[in-house]
């Protein structure tokens, strides 16, 4: 049985809309981006301004196809990778505030155009029930991240927002 979990953010972004089911032993998150561009090589900021707001970042091992430092792999990524390390590296902040100092956190971010619109991914993080509120303070704090990278790109035009149903 998977009970879908509502995460209540106060002020939704109107860039990208995500929903979350907690299973047993993972978290899964479908997240659609409603902008006009996809990849962080429309963003030429983002390392920049990873750099500055959240360094760690660029410590994580990714498990690209292109066998890439994720450094460089951040510079021409999907937007729904990028979401799931900075979620991540932001989870590991907060797990640390918690007390727990050994963890390993992991994700998946998987995607199917051929399938779905354009601008959806499924993101898997190996967070457990007991993680949830960390959770949401990692989400929180992903939310404004993603925000201040995706402005950075000017030329924007967002498309009509269509909210993700939910089968
Ligand atoms: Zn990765």
């Amino acid at each position: 049985m998977t009970t879908p979990t509502s995460i209540h953010l106060k002020d939704r972004s109107t860039l990208f809309d995500f929903v979350l089911t907690q299973r047993p032993d993972h978290v899964e998150i479908t997240i659609q981006f409603f902008t006009s561009f996809y990849t962080t090589h429309e963003i030429p900021g983002t390392i920049a301004l990873l750099e500055t707001l959240l360094p760690r970042i660029f410590r994580h091992k990714c498990f690209n196809s292109g066998k890439l430092a994720f450094k460089e792999e951040a510079a021409n990524t999907e937007l729904g990778h990028l979401f799931e390390h900075i979620l991540l590296e932001f989870l590991c902040i907060y797990k640390y505030k918690e007390g727990h100092l050994d963890f390993n956190l992991k994700g998946l971010t998987e995607w199917n155009w051929l399938q779905d619109p354009r601008g959806i991914f499924y993101i898997s993080l190996n967070t457990k029930r007991e993680d949830i509120f960390v959770l949401q303070q990692a989400l929180l704090k992903t939310q404004n991240l993603m925000e201040v990278i995706l402005m950075a790109n000017t030329k924007s035009p967002m498309l009509p927002s269509k909210k993700i149903h939910k089968s």
